[in-house]
């Protein structure tokens, strides 16, 4: 497969936090050119078998994936896996754990937080945004304040509420960088930095996120992100070469209401940079 085949290989589905079926991606994505899907929801697979039927369907060739919560430097980081067995035992229950603390830090940031802020009954407000139990996110607290009329849209709730050092943020511990390329490789995948460029990292902690990623097993980074502006796009197909990591492109679409990229909308790789489905010939179905 070429540098320049349309693929978009970050998105989510009602099975974490976007708001289309794996079904309507499908669909979406082959209408807006897409020829390389994954969807790649938070730390669950639990849409890959709708997922890749409707890729079958669509005609579009497809990649397993997951993007996986991490803390690294006492931030939350992630970690796209691509083409994993999604069956693999070590990936299946990987996943769970990672997924396991989010209801006792939904109902934290709803009870001792928000309520206690003058916003009470958020927890069940965000539930009627949530399709799948065992992933309740910071997305569907966001919507449901955006329908109380707290704000006018998704990201000034995030601003103003659900971040560190804002009322409504409770603090987490996800998977180890060690664990989540662990499971990412082990189940045959390729681990890939997600939007590097969205982080609060200092330079000597981005260094460290990239080396000790790559000395795990890394394989790879997403340059072309609906995250990045022009600037990223330069500095991180230039980590490329530094790093020895081949080059990812996903729009991190979630929402047709939300998100400003949608799927396959991305400019195409720099021409400097091994795409990461170099990597994954084997893996595409
Ligand atoms: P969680 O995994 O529950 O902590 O939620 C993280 C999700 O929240 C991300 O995957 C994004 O979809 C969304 N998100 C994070 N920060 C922002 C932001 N500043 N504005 C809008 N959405 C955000
Ligand atoms: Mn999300
Ligand atoms: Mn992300
Ligand atoms: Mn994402």
């Amino acid at each position: 497969m070429t540098q320049l085949i349309n693929a978009d290989l970050h998105c989510h589905s009602i099975v974490s936090d976007g708001t289309l079926t794996p079904e309507a991606l499908a669909l979406r994505a082959k209408a807006n050119g897409v020829e390389l899907w994954a969807l790649t929801d938070h730390d669950e697979i639990g849409g890959q078998d709708r997922a890749i039927e409707a890729a079958r369907r669509a005609g579009l060739s497809y990649l397993t994936g997951a993007e996986i919560s991490v803390t690294f430097a006492g931030t939350t980081v992630h970690i796209v896996g691509l083409g994993m067995d999604h069956t693999h035992p070590a990936l299946l229950n990987g996943l769970r754990a990672t997924r396991g603390g989010r209801e006792m830090r939904a109902r934290a940031m709803s009870d001792d937080l928000l309520a206690r802020a003058g916003i009470p009954g958020v927890y069940e407000g965000a539930l009627k945004y949530v399709d799948n139990p065992e992933l309740i996110s910071r997305t569907h607290f966001a919507r449901y304040l955006v329908e109380a009329g707290v704000c006018k849209d998704t990201n000034e709730v995030f601003r103003k509420f659900i971040v560190e050092g804002k009322p409504g943020f409770v603090p987490h511990r996800w998977a180890s960088l060690r664990d989540a390329v662990g499971w990412i490789t082990d189940s045959g995948g390729v681990a890939i930095i997600a939007h590097p460029g969205r982080y609060k990292l200092t330079a000597n902690e981005e260094y460290a996120l990239f080396t000790e990623f790559k000395t795990l097993g890394g394989q790879g980074v997403e340059v072309m992100t609906g995250a990045h502006g022009q600037a990223d796009y330069v500095k991180y197909a230039e980590y490329c070469q530094e790093f020895d990591l081949a080059a990812s492109r996903g729009s991190d679409f979630h929402s047709p209401e939300e998100s400003h990229t949608d799927l396959g909308k991305l400019p195409p790789l720099p021409g400097s940079v091994t795409p990461v489905w170099a990597l994954l010939d084997s893996r595409i179905q």
